[in-house]
């Protein structure tokens, strides 16, 4: 887009921010701040295999689907993307609401796995791109073992995984340090709600 095809105010809206990260950095909890505190950004509702934890509200937190429904959604092209996260369960994008929401020039903030990033990098190279990272490597590897309830094996995988993890941060537009869970919200949503013009991506 050039400037001149911006809408009036130089914001270039609509904004789609994807936020990804390592496991266990904090992703859902930074986006539980902004779907708290924020009701101008607008949260996609993902949807997932897995079982609701304590708390968890169907169509809140997440759409709670079965195999069958998870994979009928995703033959018909309904997700605009999907994973196998931690190797359980799926995770899947409906796409619709998203395309909905943008339409609309809501700002629209997506929490995903890398794999699901990497997805929507390909069909929507417009979004935004943050990447969620520790304030530093022992913090990331104290959250990852801090329970403690883990066999050596576990421990060594999960260490490698978050290795690997931490690498594709070189394959995002911006970093956020996840030292404080509202201040880091707070970056996110100015992200957000900031003019397109000034993005670090546009910077040449
Ligand atoms: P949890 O089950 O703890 O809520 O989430 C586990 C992981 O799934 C998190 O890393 C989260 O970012 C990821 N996730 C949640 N929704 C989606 C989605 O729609 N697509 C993808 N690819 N990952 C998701």
């Amino acid at each position: 887009m050039t400037d001149s095809e911006r809408p009036a105010g130089g914001a270039a809206h609509p904004r789609l921010v994807v936020l990804a990260g390592p496991t266990a950095v904090g992703k859902g909890t930074v986006a539980g701040y902004v779907r708290r505190h924020h009701p101008e950004v607008w949260l996609s509702v993902s949807a997932t295999t897995r079982p609701p934890r304590p708390g968890e509200q169907d169509g809140v937190h997440y759409h709670f689907v079965s195999d069958a429904d998870f994979e009928r959604m995703r033959a018909e092209g309904d997700l605009l993307e999907w994973a196998v996260v931690h190797g359980r369960a799926k995770y899947g994008t409906p796409r619709r609401p998203v395309e909905r929401v943008l339409a609309q020039r809501r700002p629209a903030l997506l929490e995903i796995d890398l794999q699901g990033a990497r997805q929507v990098r390909a069909a929507m190279p417009e979004a935004l791109f943050v990447f969620l990272a520790p304030p530093s490597w022992d913090d990331l590897v104290d959250r990852l073992v801090g329970r403690g309830t883990e066999t050596e094996e576990e421990r060594a995988v999960r260490l490698r995984t978050a290795r690997t993890e931490l690498a594709a941060a070189t394959e995002f537009d911006v970093t956020i340090v996840n030292d404080d869970v509202a201040r880091a919200a707070e970056e996110l949503v100015s992200l957000l709600l900031e003019p397109s013009s000034t993005r670090r991506t546009d910077i040449p």
